[in-house]
């Protein structure tokens, strides 16, 4: 121990930041087991879908071109569709991020006149431009496909007299986003999912039922197709790429609405026969068997962080005793100076980039200044240590990932620093709040 107290002391870290974050850390043991005893289980899960496959180094070749007989690509997608227990998936690196994995599964099984409807309130923001909630070149709407929405209730539960008004002959296809992303509400649990697919389905037995999945892949021990969906939908630089994907996206599913998205994503005619992966497999492969640790690092991380906070005064969500169903941590410091001051300290304990200071700035699309930390291998990754926030009030920060629970930790130590150094937080008072 003394000598990885003398590294933190290397890297910044004050004596009494550390026993405050150390003091914390020990009241999570059992927290932690219950995240491994997870992990263990999904561990599993991945390695006997692999031998089920019968992965064989043959399927870490490239192919080129057309990709015509990519054996690797073939059976990457069976091996997903073990762990889903779908009778389908499509995993691919042109699915180029977890927005054009949704674009694809929903613009491939609505069709002109059709509704979409999402029963949980406001979709992901980029979603919005997708369906034409804002007006966008190319989105659904300008194909002829109508959008409704159900908001959550005021305490979060699922409006049934509303859902069920809601659903009309029109209705194709429901959306339900798992995550909260970047919303205030509470995320969804898989059974709460399964609860809403089981009430829709009783209604419109036809209907398809297509889960977003970011960030939630292998935080339960079942996943949304366990419950009903007819699809589940994310990114590959999210949860279920383990780090090591670098690009892609999966849409796994009922075998009728993957084929429909796959001649979506390359042409009718061709569908999932073509499509080279480029040397991709290995990591794709790899990923997905570190993704149930990797996950459960980046939970310890967002476990730590809101006990932490909580202890401090700052209201944090979910909270330090909560149940989790995604990898996102929200922390409300109610100032530009705290949000700015734990984004440098995720920054300051990166890997890569270290020694860069985030700064707020307007991007497109968003109606406030934005500050992004994120020091990763893989540009965008958010399965790596990385956190955001939008420079207005509540003065908000989101964080997630970590590809190891103690990059996580150092990550988190040093947002405590940086807000100690700057006056946020006194240091005797961390010492008091125990
Ligand atoms: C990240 C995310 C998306 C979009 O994924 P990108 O890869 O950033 O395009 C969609 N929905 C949710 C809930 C997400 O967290």
């Amino acid at each position: 121990m003394t000598e990885t107290r003398k590294l933190y002391q290397e890297m910044g870290i004050q004596k009494e930041v550390l026993d405050f974050c150390l003091h914390i850390e020990s009241d999570l043991s059992e927290r932690f087991v219950q995240i491994d005893q997870r992990a263990e289980s999904n561990q599993l899960k991945v390695i006997k879908a692999m031998q089920d496959n019968r992965v064989s180094d043959i399927h870490f070749a490239a192919t080129t071109g057309y990709g015509y007989n990519d054996l690797g690509r073939d059976t990457l997608e069976d091996v997903y569709s073990s762990i889903f227990h779908t009778e389908a998936a499509l995993v691919r690196p042109n699915l180029i991020s977890g927005t054009h994995a949704l674009h694809i599964a929903l613009s491939s099984n609505l069709r002109p006149g059709d509704e979409l409807l999402s029963p949980v309130g406001k979709p992901y923001d980029t979603l919005e431009e997708v369906i034409g909630i804002r007006e966008s070149v190319g989105s659904l709407k300008e194909y002829g496909v109508t959008y409704r929405q159900v908001d959550l209730l005021a305490d979060g539960n699922f409006d049934y007299p509303g859902i069920a008004q809601a659903l009309n002959e029109k209705t194709k296809l429901v959306t339900i986003q798992r995550s909260k992303g970047y919303a205030t509400r509470p995320t969804l649990s898989v059974d709460q999912i399964g609860e809403l697919i089981h009430f829709i389905k009783k209604i419109k037995p036809e209907v398809i039922c297509m889960v977003d999945n970011c960030y939630g892949e292998f935080v339960e021990t079942i996943e949304p197709t366990d419950v009903g969906a007819d699809m589940a939908v994310g990114s590959l630089i999210k949860n279920p790429g383990g780090g090591l994907a670098p690009i892609g996206g999966y849409i796994a599913g009922k075998k009728e609405c993957i084929e429909r998205a796959a001649y979506r994503l390359s042409a009718p005619g061709l569908g999932r026969e073509v499509g080279a992966s480029l040397g991709l497999n290995t990591s794709f492969y790899q990923g997905l068997f570190l993704a149930p640790t990797v996950v459960a690092g980046a939970l310890k991380g967002a476990v730590f962080a809101a006990n932490i906070y909580e202890r401090l005064g700052f209201l944090v969500v979910p909270n330090g005793k909560e149940e989790r169903h995604d990898i996102i941590q929200a922390i409300t410091f109610g100032t530009p100076e705290g949000v700015i001051a734990f984004c440098e300290g995720i920054q300051a304990a990166a890997p890569v980039d270290s020694f860069v200071t985030p700064e707020p700035w307007d991007m497109p699309g968003y109606d406030a200044p934005v500050i992004m930390a994120a020091g990763a291998f893989v540009q965008g990754a958010s399965i790596e240590l990385s956190a955001d926030a939008p420079i207005k009030p509540p003065y908000a920060v989101y964080f997630q990932g970590g590809l190891t629970w103690y990059h996580a930790k150092l990550g988190i130590i040093t947002t405590l620093q940086k807000l100690t150094e700057k006056g946020i937080i006194s240091a005797e008072n961390l010492l008091k709040s125990l």
